[in-house]
């Protein structure tokens, strides 16, 4: 009798067999191996503010959270989110229906494309992508169209004719992702308006994922989807405090949406986790509540590690895209006379002793990605600093 474990087959299913093992994995792992420094993967090397610290500390001593917390989340939090919504964007909604707290944006992007595709669908999305996306896309059965993303005169823009004819009578739902995770892209409001115009016309539902929300630069502005004409009631937008906080090992992530959504997805979101991060949840509701400085320090403060990366890499002899949004920056290896940016990241290490993601991984269309390569800014001044001298030393290697 053949064992099961010796079966020729493999066991990941069909549906994942793509999504076997991850980049950062590899990256990380030849990041140990060689001593290098992890510009790869985006998460801050310091932790967010001490008093948001101190107050999930108070929480678990308090026996707050330590149990169970309600299934959509802590009222104190989800008050906050609603507050913070309404405060900074105009977005009315009702902390009892229409906000759902998840485990980190992860479980609300899964929980929303669970809940509300059905197998078959279409969804629109944009190229370069998430890591998640797709995977999720394909736990539901649904399929996934990319529109890319393409560099000119500096910034990755959306070809809103592209965009236009990918949408199909199969299409149920958009998936956008602005301030946008690898290019620092964000959408101006001429593309949103653009997006929201096309979802009112064909009657298309829209996951936002706006987790860089408090991370744009210079005169960038971030326009949640939601507040466009016709939208808020077809948009399920989602938040992170660990992008927006520098607490990612917390998982605390939530969605707005009308009542209806937020119920749907609260179906899905219920046999995943079904509840996640209680003490956590206390301290982010206070994070939520932080004065405007908080933002605007944390926001000069990843300017000026943006600056001191885009700097660097350009005199390093890279392309650099010098990013709106997020903690990434995105560089084009080809005027260092490199054409494929996986092979380019699987040799950085040894040849500099930093680690990068070469874009080409979130894309579909590899050969449109392939040029390019990530690397994360968040990250202390000197560890930057030792980055910047040792690429220098590539354009004479
Ligand atoms: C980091 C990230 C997420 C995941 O957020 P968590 O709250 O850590 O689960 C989702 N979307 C994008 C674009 C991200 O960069």
């Amino acid at each position: 009798m053949a064992a099961m474990t010796s079966s020729a087959r493999p066991f990941l299913n069909r549906r994942l067999a793509e999504f076997g093992t991850t980049i950062f994995a590899e990256m990380s792992a030849l990041a140990l191996r060689t001593g290098s420094i992890n510009l790869g993967q985006g998460f801050p090397d310091t932790d967010g503010p001490e008093e948001i610290r101190e107050a999930a500390v108070r929480a678990l001593r308090d026996g707050r959270g330590n149990q169970y917390p309600p299934g959509p989340g802590v009222p104190e939090l989800r008050h906050a989110v609603a507050d913070h919504q309404l405060r900074r964007y105009g977005l009315a909604y009702d902390p009892d229906t229409e906000v759902l707290v998840t485990a980190g944006a992860t479980e609300a992007i899964a929980a929303s494309l669970l809940a509300l595709l059905e197998p078959g669908d279409e969804v629109v999305a944009l190229e370069p992508y998430y890591d998640s996306y797709a995977a999720c896309i394909a736990m539901a059965g649904a399929r996934r169209v990319p529109v890319t993303l393409r560099p000119s005169e500096g910034r990755f823009r959306l070809d809103l004719d592209e965009l236009r004819d990918a949408v199909t009578d199969r299409t149920r739902l958009l998936l956008l992702n602005t301030p946008h995770n690898p290019t620092g892209t964000v959408l101006t409001r001429a593309e949103l308006a653009a997006v929201a115009e096309l979802a009112v016309e064909r009657d298309l539902l829209v996951v936002t994922d706006e987790v860089y929300e408090h991370l744009v630069f210079d005169d960038a502005e971030h326009v949640p989807l939601a507040t466009l004409p016709g939208m808020r009631e077809r948009t399920v937008t989602l938040g992170s405090a660990g992008k927006s906080f520098s607490f990612t090992g917390w998982k605390v992530g939530w969605v707005t949406a009308p009542a209806p959504l937020v119920t749907a997805v609260r179906s899905a979101k219920q046999y995943l986790t079904y509840v996640a991060s209680g003490p956590f949840q206390y301290a982010v509701a206070e994070a939520l509540a932080l004065p405007e400085t908080y933002f605007e320090d944390f926001r000069a403060d990843m300017r000026a590690k943006r600056d001191l990366l885009a700097g660097g890499l350009a005199e390093a002899g890279f392309g650099v895209y010098v990013p709106s949004g997020t903690y990434f920056v995105t560089t084009d290896v080809r005027p260092l006379g490199e054409t494929d940016g996986v092979a380019f990241c699987r040799s950085l290490p040894e040849r500099a002793g930093v680690v990068a993601i070469p874009n080409a991984v979130f894309y579909d269309h590899r050969e449109e990605g392939a040029p390019f390569v990530r690397f994360a800014f968040c990250k202390r001044t000197e560890v930057l600093q030792d980055a910047v001298t040792r690429l220098k030393g590539l354009a004479h290697a």
